[in-house]
């Protein structure tokens, strides 16, 4: 159990306007006086204000708040919310109308970005309560508390905007509708991939660019995407009706095109369309199938024991290809890595661009072949199409400085201008048939089962799980490098994975059981499954980023490899 997991309930305390009193009278108090507040609140129209836990000095990470608007409070109409899909949805949007609310205070609710994702920090409970999780800077005047600007915030500018954005009464209600909308549609959307033999949508009109590196809102005066006529689809959806894109077919689609013209972001849209965006995001309508998975060279990382001998058949330094473990992987070796681990993990797509992969890792031209016979190597280029026609598993990749992709494509896709156009029938004349002579059957590869000693969380008996940015993750005594982790959306979504990670029960099987499990715990149960109450602010996680984290996490040891099942 950790400290979180006490069944009793926290200590009801009297109202809110008595909150405030307290805190007026503490004015000047020791900081750690502000400890005797935790508890419940009652605010007017029956909301709960929980302060759940408090911080020990004005420099400590901030207090945790919780508020529970009881569904006759809140009043949502049930439509918005039933089933898990409306009420992420509308849970998303609640957020972050309370975000733009408390905008201006030093009061935060992890809301999230484009992606709309199921957050610990709105839910919506299936009676349609509703509950935010807030943090909060208490505010104090050296190791003093500031009494009065404490009042301000937590019992005057924390109730207006829980009244003002929580409550369906008050709420942009045209807007709130709009965004469980353009959610649902786009989930259609992306079950409806598999039934029409596709692994991705790019819908018409969709934009696609962002604004730069660093700010992930669309670019403006973005060209919008127009579908090339051979590749289009029109989709059926529950509220536009239909939306009509580019569908990319299952098997290997191959995206060509000159430097600059918009091929690396058509591929990172994909990477995205595993994810929902919210109105406006200019990706609402391109998705991709949920266990789209983009890998890439990584090299430095660690690899424990994956069975890379689809892709390595030897290595100069002895190490046995089919139990490879390295402190400090090659490019190749860890784009190797990568791939079975994504696989071994369950993906059914994979997304590789040129510009972050290791080009021996993906071809080996004739001049090559002739001068160095004996490569350990065997380049993705062989592999692509058995793992189609053998294991189902599609690729989709950008690859503009080399035509040895162009046999193996089901479909080629050009980008020029921004604009695309559909050339399989030209890149086969140029290519000629595939030649498919060296392509083996992709093998079966060993599944891994972890100590799960090796993965502890927590340091000298405390649990310590703490995100520095999306990129890294801070799990027990160790640093996990997941800038390299291209799906993961947010903070809070790494925060997520290393809940996920100190929540997933390894013993006794292998990494691809656990995750089944601990999907199946997050189906019923929400963030608390990987939080298991702790007061954090998580967005759920898919399995392809937990098992990404452990296959970083340097000291994590795999004890069995189990070579009997398929791929
Ligand atoms: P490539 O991978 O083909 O070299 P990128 O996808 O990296 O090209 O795009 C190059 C630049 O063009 C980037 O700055 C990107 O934001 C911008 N860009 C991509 N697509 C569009 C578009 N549809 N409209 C406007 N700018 C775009
Ligand atoms: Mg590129």
């Amino acid at each position: 159990m950790t400290p979180y997991d006490r069944p009793d309930a926290p200590r009801r305390r009297g109202d809110v306007a008595a909150l405030g009193h307290r805190l007026q009278d503490l004015d000047g108090a020791s900081y750690r006086s502000y400890k005797g507040l935790t508890g419940v609140w009652s605010g007017e129209d029956g909301y709960d204000l929980e302060i759940r836990t408090v911080q020990a000095d004005p420099f400590a990470p901030p207090s945790r708040l919780r508020v529970t608007v009881p569904a006759r409070t809140a009043g949502l109409p049930t439509g918005l919310y039933d089933g898990p899909v409306r009420a992420r949805a509308l849970a998303g949007f609640l957020a972050r109308a309370l975000r733009r609310a408390l905008e201006g205070s030093t009061l935060r609710v992890d809301a999230g970005g484009q992606e709309v994702l199921d957050r610990s920090a709105a839910r919506i409970r299936p009676d349609g309560t509703v509950v935010a999780e807030l943090s909060v800077p208490l505010p104090g005047r050296g190791r003093r508390i500031d009494g009065r600007a404490a009042a301000a915030a937590v019992t005057v500018v924390l109730p207006r905007a829980v009244l003002g954005a929580l409550r369906w009464e008050t709420a942009d209600t045209a807007a709130a509708q709009e965004f469980v909308e353009t959610v649902e549609d786009a989930g259609a959307l992306r079950d409806a991939l598999a039934g029409r033999g596709l692994v991705g949508f790019v819908a018409d009109g969709a934009v696609l660019p962002r604004l730069s590196g660093v700010d992930d809102r669309p670019l403006a005066g973005g060209v919008p995407f127009v579908s090339p006529p051979e590749l289009r689809v029109t989709l059926d959806v529950p509220h536009r009706g239909t939306v009509t894109g580019m569908g990319v077919p299952e098997g290997v689609t191959l995206i060509v095109g000159g430097g600059y013209h918009g091929k690396s972001t058509l591929l990172r849209a994909l990477e995205s369309g595993v994810y929902d965006h919210v109105p406006g995001d200019g990706r609402e309508f391109v998705v991709a199938r949920a266990d789209t998975v983009s890998v890439r060279a990584e090299d430095e990382r660690s690899v424990q024991r994956v069975d890379v001998s689809a892709f390595v058949t030897g290595l100069p330094s002895g190490n046995p290809t089919d139990d490879f473990s390295t402190e400090s992987a090659s490019g190749s070796t860890s784009q190797a890595a990568a791939t079975v681990e994504a696989l071994e993990a369950g993906a059914g797509v994979l997304l590789i661009d040129e510009d972050t992969a290791a080009t021996n890792a993906m071809i080996r031209d004739d001049r090559m072949r002739a001068l160095i016979p004996a490569e350990p190597l065997v380049p993705f280029v062989e592999r692509v199409r058995p793992l189609h026609r053998g294991h189902g598993v599609s690729t989709v990749l950008v690859m503009g400085g080399s035509g040895e992709y162009l046999d193996r494509a089901d479909t080629v896709v050009l980008l020029q201008d921004y604009t695309a156009s559909e050339v399989t029938g030209r890149a086969r004349e140029i290519a000629g048939r595939a030649d498919e002579a060296g392509d083996t059957a992709f093998p079966a590869f060993a599944r891994r089962e972890f100590d799960p000693r090796s993965v502890d969380a927590s340091v000298r008996g405390r649990r310590r799980v703490t995100a520095r940015g999306r990129g890294r993750l801070t799990f027990g005594a160790d640093d996990i490098d997941l800038s390299a982790i291209a799906q993961l959306a947010d903070p809070g979504q790494t925060t997520g994975v290393g809940c996920a990670l100190a929540a997933l029960d390894l013993r006794g099987v292998t990494l691809a059981q656990a995750l089944d499990r601990l999907e199946e715990a997050v189906r019923r149960e929400g963030p608390d499954a990987i939080t298991r109450g702790a007061p954090v602010d998580v967005a759920v996680p898919r399995r392809h980023e937990v098992a990404a984290a452990l296959n970083r996490l340097r000291p994590a040891r795999v004890t069995h490899l189990h070579r009997n099942g398929q791929i």
